[in-house]
């Protein structure tokens, strides 16, 4: 009989793989699978991914607690493993050693609570007794981890399963597939939120339609990124769109969203679609002049191979392939999210279609960091998204095609914009 209460053993992993210090979903089950392996109980587990890099989580047991802390920019994890009653915390330590691939450590043990030193309350016990029986089932045991994207003064956090249904790092970026019991499955590249099964119908709606009844006969579009599928799907509901090219730099993404989203990535198989897995960038350098009604930007956030997108030179070319009439409509960014690179782009826009032929429309996607997203336009002709007058051909559309999010109030809604934001891009 042991003369402490528990047993606490104090661990610093260093020289680890930084990918795996960054890995929440991987480390929440190693810390769990820890627990398993020397015989613990495990009553639930709660993890948070913090962004840009980190982990937190503890693994609650019927025999205390195991907890982690990593630096992944140091390859160091701070583990406790703190245990009471017969369980052998050392076969987690070694087990946890392995997973990390910890070049080396050190671990200091003490003993928590030395009897000698306690005196014991007289209490009845015998109620808590039934409430223990519970727990002796492991399936009972609830899994909490958090994913969070923030920038330095804000944060967006979000519960997911636990479960990775896909997770590649391609030439490009890390894909992975998770799920959100709030929001379905989700693809996130490079650990930022893409689209998810319950808020994609938000994004994919207002970078489309919006655009074709501003047109009003627009049948040869071009999409840069994409590569979930959702915004050719939506484009692709109108019977009179001819042809949709899809250029999207990372095939790993097409790949994922077809096999875990088939929801978002329905129309991949469509005829009418081009589909070319290749650098929007060089795409729009190297295409003619005056060749597409549409040219839209679904791209990711400028960074990685997102960069581009958000560049002078890319929007020229965009520009010079449009034909006369065209519009352009790329993703924005938030002006409440990265004021800069929504600020600069539009300032961008301006200066190449002209001050009065960059509008903004806004909207909302909830697991979008402040909820508040923009597509940003180019106008290369008279038509004004803010003027429609083809209200109940929209309404028809919008009922015929049972659309959750756009219509044709919202339509003109999302160009009304509040005058911080006038602010922004007005100066
Ligand atoms: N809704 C998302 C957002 O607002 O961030 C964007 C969704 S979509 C998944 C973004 C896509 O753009 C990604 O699949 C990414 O691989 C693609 N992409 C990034 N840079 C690209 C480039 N230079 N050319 C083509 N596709 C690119």
């Amino acid at each position: 009989m042991s003369n402490a209460l528990g047993n606490h053993i104090l661990v610093e992993f260093m020289g680890c793989d930084p990918h795996i210090m960054n890995d929440v979903s991987s480390i929440e089950r190693d810390m769990v699978d820890a627990a398993l392996k020397a015989g613990a109980t495990v009553i639930n587990s709660t993890f948070h991914h913090f962004s840009p890099y980190g982990v937190s989580g503890v693994v609650v047991i019927q025999e205390s607690h195991l907890a982690i802390h990593t630096w992944p920019e140091y390859g160091y994890a701070a583990v406790d493993l703190f245990t009471c009653g017969e369980m052998d915390a050392w076969i987690s330590f070694d087990y946890l050693k392995e997973c990390f691939g910890a070049k080396n450590y050190s671990a200091l043990e003490m003993k928590r609570g030395a009897v000698q030193l306690l005196t014991r309350n007289d209490f009845d016990i015998s109620s808590m007794r039934q409430k223990a029986g519970e727990w002796t089932n492991p399936e009972m045991y609830t899994r909490n981890v958090w994913f969070t994207d923030k920038d330095d003064n804000q944060a967006l956090s979000l519960r997911y399963t636990g479960e990775v249904y896909y997770d590649v790092q391609s030439p490009f970026q890390r894909v992975r597939i998770l799920e959100s019991p709030k929001y379905g499955k989700l693809l996130t590249l490079d650990d930022m939120f893409m689209t998810t099964e319950k808020d994609e119908f938000h994004y994919h709606e207002m970078i489309s339609h919006p655009a074709m009844f501003t047109h009003g006969n627009a049948k040869n579009i071009l999409v840069i990124g994409g590569g979930d599928g959702g915004t050719v799907r939506e484009f692709l509901r109108h019977e009179g769109v001819e042809k949709v090219t899809m250029v999207e730099i990372d095939g790993e993404v097409i790949k994922a969203c077809k096999e875990h989203l088939p929801s978002i990535a329905a129309s991949f198989d469509h005829p009418k679609l081009n589909l070319i897995v290749g650098d929007g960038i060089a795409f729009a350098r190297e295409a003619a002049n005056e060749e597409f009604d549409l040219v839209i930007v679904d791209g990711s956030d400028p960074v990685g191979p997102a960069e581009g997108l958000f560049s002078v030179e890319f929007y020229r070319n965009c520009h010079r392939i449009l034909k006369p009439g065209g519009i352009l409509v790329a993703q924005g960014e938030s002006p409440k999210f990265n004021e800069q690179a929504f600020t600069e782009l539009n300032i961008t826009l301006q200066h190449i279609f002209g001050k009065e032929n960059a509008p903004v429309s806004l909207f909302f996607v909830p697991t979008y960091p402040t909820g508040m997203w923009s597509f940003q336009y180019g106008l290369k002709g008279s038509a004004q998204p803010k003027a429609i007058s083809n209200d109940s051909e929209i309404e028809q559309f919008v009922n015929a095609k049972g659309l959750k999010y756009y219509n044709s109030d919202i339509h003109k809604a999302s160009f009304a914009l509040p005058n911080f934001v006038k602010t922004l891009i007005n100066g």
